[in-house]
């Protein structure tokens, strides 16, 4: 009995097995096709200047708004594109997106994109940028490309050609997620960058925790003197800025200031028309 119940369960488990492969290649079909049918939006998320109490720009996030299941978040279908390649033409569209939207905003408005390691390692990266900035007029030190610590750890050679090229085009570049993964001081070393995002797992924790807090220390006392700015990803707290701006990091992002919002509720939030963390403080 033993042995035949196994034997069920492994069928099933081959079932299940089926049923995921089936998913995916469902899934690849309906991603080829939201590129053609332009079923992609893209979130802004405000980069906050607390010293100052002004918005630096915004992050692009991108949004896929399927037909049958609604809004599907990034962390739901970049993986899939990455391993299928699609992620360059996603990644394509982001770029022009993001420089047409910025285009619109004030000149001291900074927008920050993500790029995929896969779509920075394909070739066409440095033209599509150059061709978007060029076609909405944007001066390059507008755009942001946010950039993650796996580019460092392979091909690091490549990967460093391929940075100052881009730095040649003028484009700022940041380093997402820092801390998270195989941190090396090492990477700070190597290349030049202008900003390190200092992941949200540092900050989720820094009222309670002073390990965090002596950590963003670190970091930012290692950013200062190397010229890079800082910034807290995930700040939801007031209290948490305050020990931010203690321990010498000064931009923030989170649902504190934010939400990611729609572009039309972006140029409405600059505009001082929606309610603001700034407000609040203020009142
Ligand atoms: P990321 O670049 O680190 O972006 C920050 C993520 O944290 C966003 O999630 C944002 O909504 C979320 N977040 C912001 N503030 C808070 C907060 O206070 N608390 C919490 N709990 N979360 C906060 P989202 O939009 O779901 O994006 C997830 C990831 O997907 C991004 O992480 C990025 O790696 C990737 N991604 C998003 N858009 C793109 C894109 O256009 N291209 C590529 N290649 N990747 C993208
Ligand atoms: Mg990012
Ligand atoms: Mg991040
Ligand atoms: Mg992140």
């Amino acid at each position: 009995k033993a042995k035949h119940e196994g034997k069920s369960c492994y069928r099933f488990f081959e079932q299940g097995m089926d049923d995921q492969a089936q998913k995916r290649r469902q899934m690849e079909l309906d991603l080829k096709r939201a590129i053609e049918e332009g079923q992609f939006e893209l979130h802004y998320q405000p980069l906050f200047d607390a010293q100052r109490q002004k918005i630096s720009g915004f992050e692009a996030l991108i949004r896929w708004n399927h037909p049958d299941k609604g809004t599907i978040s990034p962390i739901n279908f970049i993986s899939l594109a990455e391993e299928t390649g699609l992620i360059v033409p996603i990644g394509e569209w982001v770029i022009k997106e993001a420089c047409r939207q910025a285009s619109q905003w004030p000149d001291d408005i900074r927008i920050a994109i993500n790029v995929s390691p896969v779509q920075f390692r394909s070739n066409g990266l440095r033209t599509v940028l150059l061709q978007a900035l060029s076609r909405y007029g944007l001066p390059p030190e507008r755009l942001e490309l946010e950039i993650t610590e796996s580019l460092l750890i392979e091909n690091v050679e490549d990967t460093l050609k391929v940075l100052h090229s881009l730095r040649v085009i003028g484009v700022r570049i940041a380093l997402d997620d820092f801390g998270t993964g195989f941190s090396s001081l090492a990477y700070l070393r190597s290349f030049p960058f202008d900003k390190i995002k200092i992941d949200r797992s540092f900050v989720v924790d820094i009222v309670q925790d002073k390990s965090c807090a002596d950590i963003v220390q670190a970091i930012t006392g290692l950013a200062a003197a190397l010229g890079m700015e800082t910034l807290a990803e995930g700040v939801e707290e007031q209290e948490q800025v305050n020990i931010l701006l203690q321990r010498g990091c000064n931009n923030i992002q989170g649902y504190l200031i934010s939400r990611p919002i729609t572009a039309e509720s972006a140029s409405a939030f600059l505009e001082g028309a929606l309610p603001s963390y700034r407000e609040q403080k203020t009142a």
